[in-house]
């Protein structure tokens, strides 16, 4: 593995950051208090086409790398978590119906979710269960050349924006009664198709997050997503490609937080001297950060790496994702927590960003599957495979 960007993908970095610095930042207090994105932000990156990055130019997408598209939402999650995952989660959706899809869907789905037109959800997650296929309760009945989907999925996001949703749902044809787990593709908004009250969590604002109701919802025959009863490869395929976004999103609040505290340490004083001079704990709480900062950054490039072709076994590929989710968002909650052990109280109060990183970080490990669930996962593959 080469560790040095290419051109192409320094130039990717450099428009995402430009743009958080010079859009985003701005607006990132208003988006952590209404806990929404303004339109703007998001009309700004379909501009640059920062929702497109490594989809195919053939569907309108920028043909890049994903170590592009990591680097670009690691530079929009330093300054906002939440429009980071709005990003992931669309990506996440462009590159399943991609790699799941037939040349229907993918002509008619990507081209509007990498120009930023429309924005993918994902819904897996239901109140029962958000990693096991076998106790989904969302169910598909086939009805002549239709399928008729009921229930609740929780935590969703993007679904109260226009655009397709990536459902897994327990298919049951009218006889006998099968109870696989299938993918579908539904438009959000459909007839039958609601919304709870947004949740109110505890970080990652702006990124909004629903339940969402499916009541007789018709869907023709021609929206499945790949084969009958393949939602286990739907989901290990989503374990594939989607934690590549979060783990960037985990590495953009890890950075925020190290970069506060490198500058607090800078402007705070003791007796006149700045704590950064006078105290060696302070450097090396400093240092360690960025050395569990550059180990999560490699383990993250590296599964970004593999993803671009350069790793083709889907099961190492999970193993990877796996590991760098576990890595990344881990890192984030320990560079957060001795970011705060060197702004004592101050990284407490809302007043100082610190306390925002907080409520980013400790998300972070509970998205795209806990931390035991994905290392008895990474356990199953390397040692009973
Ligand atoms: C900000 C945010 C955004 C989200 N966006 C989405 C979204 O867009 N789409 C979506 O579908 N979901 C989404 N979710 C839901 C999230 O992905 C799930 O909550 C997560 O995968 C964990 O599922 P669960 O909470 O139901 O826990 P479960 O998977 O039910 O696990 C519960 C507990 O049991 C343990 N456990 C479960 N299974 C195993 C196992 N096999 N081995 C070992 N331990 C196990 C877990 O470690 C955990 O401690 C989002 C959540 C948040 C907070």
């Amino acid at each position: 593995m080469d560790y040095n960007l290419t051109t192409e993908e320094e130039l990717i970095k450099k428009v995402a950051k430009e743009f958080s610095e010079s859009v985003i930042a701005p607006l990132q207090e208003e988006i952590h208090a209404n806990n929404e994105v303004p339109g703007e932000v998001l009309e700004g990156m379909a501009e640059l086409g920062l929702f497109g990055i490594n989809a195919p130019e053939d569907l309108g997408g920028g043909g890049a790398s994903f170590v592009s598209f990591v680097s670009a939402i690691e530079e929009i999650a330093v300054v906002s978590a939440g429009v980071g995952m709005i990003m992931s989660v669309n990506n996440m959706g462009h590159t399943l119906i991609n790699f799941l899809g037939n040349d229907e869907q993918r002509k008619k789905y990507i081209p509007k979710l990498v120009a930023g037109e429309e924005l993918a959800s994902f819904a897996f997650t239901e109140p029962s269960t958000g990693s096991d296929p076998k106790q989904l309760q969302v169910t598909a009945v086939e009805d002549g050349d239709f399928f008729v989907l009921n229930g609740t999925k929780r935590f969703i996001t993007n679904s109260n924006l226009k655009g397709p949703m990536i459902i897994v749902a327990k298919e049951e044809s009218s006889s006998p009664m099968s109870g696989k787990a299938t993918a579908f593709v539904i438009d959000k908004h459909c007839e039958g198709y609601s919304l709870s009250e947004p949740w109110d969590k505890v970080g990652v604002h702006g990124g909004p997050l629903f339940d969402v109701y499916l009541k007789d919802v018709r869907i023709p025959k021609e929206n499945m997503l790949g084969d009958s009863g393949n939602g286990m490869y739907v989901l290990k395929m989503t374990m594939v490609f989607a934690k590549v976004g979060v783990c960037g999103i985990c590495l953009g609040v890890a950075r925020a937080a190290y970069e506060e505290a490198v500058a607090y340490a800078k402007e705070k004083t003791h007796r006149g001297e700045a704590i950064i001079k006078k105290f060696e704990h302070v450097r090396m709480a400093l240092t360690e950060m960025e050395m569990i900062y550059n180990r999560a950054k490699w383990v993250t490039y590296h599964y970004a790496w593999a993803l671009d072709g350069n790793i083709g076994d889907p099961f190492v590929l999970a193993k990877l994702a796996a590991q760098a989710k576990v890595e990344a968002s881990e890192a984030a909650v320990d560079i957060v927590r001795k970011a705060m052990g060197v702004l004592g109280s101050y990284g407490c109060v809302s007043d100082y960003k610190l306390s925002r990183l907080w409520g980013d970080a400790i998300v972070g490990p509970q998205v795209e599957g806990c931390a035991a669930t994905l290392k008895v996962m990474a356990g199953n593959i390397s040692y009973l495979a």
